[in-house]
């Protein structure tokens, strides 16, 4: 198991290069089966190799109820976006106990290489959506509190605070 980086380290903040499959450094299975075991480790349903210290551009998703379909997505491309948004609740394991609403694009199509380089292409929505872009922006150094007004940080900011109050009492 890996250790999970938290904000504000500066590697949250780089434009991570694209995995070079031909020359890696890194064995890609190898990479992809320790991300997702991390990531369930932390009861994550996504996770970026920055948040583990890693300079690799690859993310992994996937859920506890069908941990065999977790995968890894190398080099990801989002090519199309709908201009619809969703406006759901969003977590990220760098910033532990913080939960905001996010608008992000209802429906995406995607591309990606497989842990074998494979080139890999399909549509998702719902929490699958605002997952794999949550963990693009990762990819790219931005994270989810660039996302939000200051207002809506501070207030999930306090809330964070009010629910550690409240367990801890
Ligand atoms: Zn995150």
């Amino acid at each position: 198991m890996l250790q999970i980086i938290k904000f504000p380290n500066e590697i949250l903040r780089q434009r991570i290069e694209e995995f070079d499959f031909e020359n890696c450094l890194l064995d890609p299975e190898k990479l992809e089966a320790e991300l997702i075991e991390t990531m369930f480790a932390y009861d994550g349903i996504g996770l970026a190799a920055p948040q583990v210290g890693i300079n690799a551009r690859v993310f992994v998703m996937g859920h506890h109820s069908n941990p065999e379909a977790a995968q890894a997505f190398f080099n990801p491309v989002v090519i199309a976006a709908t201009d619809d948004v969703d406006d759901l609740e969003e977590g990220c394991l760098s910033f532990p106990g913080i939960f905001v609403n996010i608008k992000r694009p209802k429906k995406i199509k995607a591309r990606w290489q497989n842990s074998q380089g494979e080139w890999q292409e399909s549509e998702f929505d719902g929490y699958n959506c605002k997952c794999f872009l949550h963990e693009f922006d990762h990819l790219e150094g931005i994270v989810f509190q660039d996302r939000v007004s200051f207002l809506k940080w501070s207030m999930a900011i306090k809330k964070t605070n009010k629910t550690k109050y409240v367990r801890t009492k």
